[in-house]
C-alpha cells in the first residue's frame, strides 16, 4: 500500500488514502516519490476547484522527484534519480503526491547533479517555468534585452525563480508585488532591484505608456499584463505563463504594432524534451542554490490541503515541497 493525496470528483478537498501500489498510474517505469511540490495548478486540485484534474478520481501533484524503483522501459534502470514535471501528472495521469508513481518512459528525466531531490522538486514546474520563460525573452525580433526586465507575481514560485535566474544571468530586474513592503527585502534577496506595488498597474492604463522594460515574465494575466505590454520598450518580448490575477485581458494592438513588442505564450505541461533539457540546463547553469534552499518550505502530504487555501488567497513566498513520506 501506498500513502497518497486523492481528489474524488464532487467531493471536495483532496484527502491522504492508502492505496494498492499496482493500483497506482499506467506506464512502464515505477518510480518511488520522495518529494512533489506545491504548484498554483495544485493548489486548485487539491483543494477540489475544477479544471485541473480531468478524472473521476486522481492522485494530485504535477510534479515528482524520486529514484526508478524498476523499469520495462531500456531507457530507464533502478536506481536512477529521476524527475517528473507535467506531462499530465495529477490532470490525466495519477500524481506526484504519493509514495509511488508510475508514468510512460518519455516522462522521468534525470535530476541534474547538483541539485539534491528535496532542490529539484523545490524548482519542479514553477521553475522549469521560470527557466521556459527567460530562454523565451529572446523572442522573435532578434532584439537583445539589455534593459531592465520586469517580472509579476514576484514573490509566488514562478516569479521568484524568474527574479533568481534574471539576476544571476547578469539582468537588472524589476519586480510587481502586491505583497506590502515589509517584504520587499524577499525580494531584493533574490536580486530585484526596482519594486513595483501591483496596484499601481491595475486599473486599465493608456494603450502606449513610457517605454520602460525590455522584457517582461507575467505571471498574472488581466490589466496588469495589459498595462506591462503598455510600457514594453521597442523590440521587448513579454513572456506570459499564469493568470494568478485574471484570465481576461484587455489590451490595445499598439504596443504589437507600433513597437514590435512581442507576447510569447509559454506552457510547460506539453513542452518537447528538448526544451526541457535547455529549461533545466539553464537552471543547472544559473540556479544558487544557497537561495533556493532559503525560500522553500517543506511540509507533509496531510498539510497540502491548508498550504494550498494559503496560496490561493496569496498568502505563501516562494516554494512550498511536499515530503510525500512524512
Ligand atoms: P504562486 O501562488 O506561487 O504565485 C502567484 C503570485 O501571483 C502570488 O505570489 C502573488 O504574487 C500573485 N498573485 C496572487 N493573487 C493575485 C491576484 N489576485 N492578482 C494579481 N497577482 C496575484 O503561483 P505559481 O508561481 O506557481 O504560478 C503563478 C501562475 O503561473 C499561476 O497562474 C499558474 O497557474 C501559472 N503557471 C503556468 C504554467 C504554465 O505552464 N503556463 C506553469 C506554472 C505556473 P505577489 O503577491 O508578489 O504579487
Amino acid at each position: 500500500m501506498a500513502r497518497a493525496l486523492r481528489v474524488t470528483r464532487g467531493e471536495g478537498a483532496a484527502v491522504v488514502a492508502e492505496i494498492p501500489d499496482d493500483e497506482i498510474g499506467e506506464g512502464p517505469v515505477t518510480i518511488d516519490v520522495e518529494w512533489s511540490s506545491l504548484n498554483y495548478k495544485d493548489a486548485l486540485a487539491v483543494t477540489g476547484r475544477p479544471g485541473v484534474i480531468r478524472a473521476d478520481r486522481l492522485i494530485a501533484g504535477i510534479d515528482l522527484v524520486g529514484t526508478v524503483r524498476e523499469s520495462a522501459d531500456p531507457a530507464h534502470a533502478p536506481g536512477e534519480r529521476v524527475l517528473v514535471n507535467g506531462r499530465g501528472l495529477g490532470e490525466t495521469h495519477d500524481g506526484g503526491l504519493a509514495e509511488i508513481a508510475r508514468v510512460p518512459g518519455d516522462w522521468p528525466i534525470a535530476v541534474p547533479d547538483r541539485f539534491t531531490a528535496r532542490q529539484a522538486a523545490a524548482i519542479g514546474t514553477a521553475g522549469y517555468t521560470a527557466a521556459l520563460c527567460v530562454l523565451a525573452l529572446g523572442g522573435t525580433t532578434g532584439t537583445t534585452y539589455d534593459g531592465e526586465i520586469l517580472v509579476t507575481g514576484a514573490t509566488g514560485g514562478v516569479g521568484s525563480l524568474a527574479i533568481a535566474l534574471l539576476a544571476r544571468g547578469g539582468h537588472t530586474v524589476a519586480a510587481v508585488t502586491g505583497k506590502p513592503a515589509g517584504q520587499h527585502d524577499y525580494l531584493r534577496g533574490l536580486g530585484a532591484t526596482t519594486i513595483i506595488d501591483r496596484a499601481e498597474l491595475e486599473s486599465a492604463g493608456k494603450p502606449l505608456q513610457s517605454e520602460r522594460w525590455s522584457g517582461a515574465i507575467d505571471t498574472v494575466g488581466g490589466p496588469v499584463l495589459a498595462n506591462v505590454l503598455a510600457q514594453t520598450r521597442y523590440g521587448g518580448t513579454v513572456a506570459t505563463c499564469g493568470m494568478a490575477g485574471a484570465p481576461e485581458v484587455t489590451a490595445s494592438m499598439m504596443p504589437f504594432i507600433l513597437r514590435a513588442v512581442s507576447l510569447v505564450g509559454v506552457n510547460s505541461v506539453f513542452t518537447p524534451t528538448a526544451a526541457r533539457d535547455a529549461a533545466w540546463r539553464l537552471l543547472d547553469r544559473d540556479l544558487d542554490t544557497d537561495l533556493l534552499d532559503g525560500l522553500t518550505a517543506s511540509i507533509g502530504l496531510q498539510d497540502a490541503v491548508a498550504a494550498a487555501e494559503r496560496m490561493l488567497a496569496g498568502e505563501t513566498t516562494g516554494r512550498t515541497v511536499v515530503d510525500v513520506r512524512a
